[in-house]
């Protein structure tokens, strides 16, 4: 059964909408591309976007930074976390989430996941207790969220300030309530790969106008916090403006432009994506051997990459495995190898960060599989993808049941 061979990119991401290429010419034309170079009362695109992205957020403050990850930093910083200071966090997740703790001279405290990929509540529990630490760093990776009903009741049982990181799950949310709302903060990214595309680029989000007045003002507004879209009344500045550093890590006006028409696309955008995943899934899920994360019926994901664990699977099959589906075209990436490939997921691999025992983190990254969705993929093309795997899976034989 000769298949026919994959030949689309897993990187390639759908063009800026018209609408955004011409707000960025007209940026261009202007000249005016810093964030605070305004004429008159007209608002800037970063203003426009901070509003636009409160009012999607259901947030009462949105602040545009340089990224994802400026956003999950100048989060702490402004939520009182220190140099020194412990910072719970999930054992698996992207780099720049324990490199953002590490630059405040923070330090990451691992948190096991579930096979549900989602952080370990029992093991969070513990070691909040054990380590004493104060703060959690939330990560939804690969956009799966935890029971977020009990995470709110043990952070607030166990005095936890909790961010969210959502570079995963910009739109998805839990029993109605968007993700990036069941803490004191949501950061999320505008990076390429990520749900809309500046290229670089982060928002921040939050209820609290203390520490949004902090942000701001961390995130390099020298004193015009005025020129905000959704930020606080000036007045909740008297007390901090003077005593919080500036760390230049602003959004402009180009890339705000970018955004904005693909923020009113968001609704269409994840409904393609999880047309593309579902479909996907359901075709994997015919494999016995092939376990995929639950989605609880209180989530609603995005399904902009979909995940499945080969439970049990030995390394030199994996590699085996992921060989195979490269040499027809098709791209997935292996958590369990021993020397990151293009990414750092590994907490092995995180030098930076105090070496802890993570046996069940380790257990399941061993067996697990990822794969980009982007919408430049048809319906078609996730099929063939998934059929692929199939085979894929299917040439492991035995070896593929454990
Ligand atoms: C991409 C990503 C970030 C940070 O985003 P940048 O904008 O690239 O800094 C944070 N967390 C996770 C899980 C990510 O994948």
């Amino acid at each position: 059964m000769a298949r026919a061979q994959f030949s689309r990119s897993f990187t390639q991401q759908p063009p800026i909408p018209e609408a955004g290429i011409e707000a960025a010419v007209a940026v261009m034309r202007s000249g005016r591309l810093h964030r605070y170079n305004v004429v008159g009362d007209e608002p800037s695109e970063v203003m426009a976007l901070e509003r636009d992205y409160a009012r999607w957020q259901g947030a009462a403050y949105c602040l545009a930074v340089a990224s994802g990850g400026q956003a999950m930093q100048i989060a702490l910083r402004a939520s009182g976390v220190l140099p020194g200071d412990l910072v719970l966090t999930n054992g698996f997740t992207l780099a720049p989430v324990p490199g953002a703790i590490a630059a405040l001279g923070a330090r990451p405290v691992l948190v096991e996941i579930t096979p549900d990929l989602v952080i370990d509540l029992d093991d969070l529990a513990a070691k909040a207790r054990s380590s004493g630490a104060r703060y959690l760093l939330l990560s939804h990776m690969r956009g799966h969220l935890c029971d977020m009903h009990r995470l709110v009741q043990m952070a607030a049982d166990l005095n936890l300030t909790v961010i969210e990181d959502c570079a995963h799950t910009m739109g998805a949310s839990w029993n109605g309530k968007r993700s990036g709302g069941f803490g004191l903060a949501g950061c999320f990214s505008t990076q390429t790969y990520k749900h809309i595309n500046s290229g670089e680029g982060g928002l921040l989000t939050s209820d609290d106008a203390a520490f949004m007045a902090r942000a701001t003002i961390l995130s390099g507004s020298y004193m015009l916090y005025d020129r905000h879209g959704a930020g606080p009344a000036p007045e909740v500045y008297d007390l901090i403006r003077l005593e919080t550093p500036n760390t230049s890590a602003r959004m402009d006006n180009l890339r705000a432009a970018l955004l904005r028409p693909q923020l009113r696309a968001l609704p269409d955008s994840i409904l393609a994506w999880n047309m593309r995943h579902d479909l996907v899934a359901d075709r994997l899920a015919r494999a016995p051997a092939i376990h995929l994360p639950r989605r609880p019926a209180a989530e609603s994901y995005v399904g902009s990459s979909i995940q499945f664990c080969l439970p049990g699977i030995m390394q030199a099959d994996a590699a085996t495995f992921v060989a195979r589906l490269a040499a027809v075209g098709v791209e997935v990436k292996w958590f369990g190898a021993s020397q990151p490939v293009g990414f750092t997921s590994d907490h092995h691999s995180w030098r930076y960060v105090a070496q802890q025992d993570l046996p069940a983190t380790d257990a399941i990254l061993a067996g697990l599989f990822d794969m980009r969705l982007p919408l430049t993929f048809s319906l078609e093309d996730c099929a063939l993808l998934a059929d692929h795997i199939l085979d894929a899976v299917d040439a492991l034989g035995e070896k593929g049941r454990a």
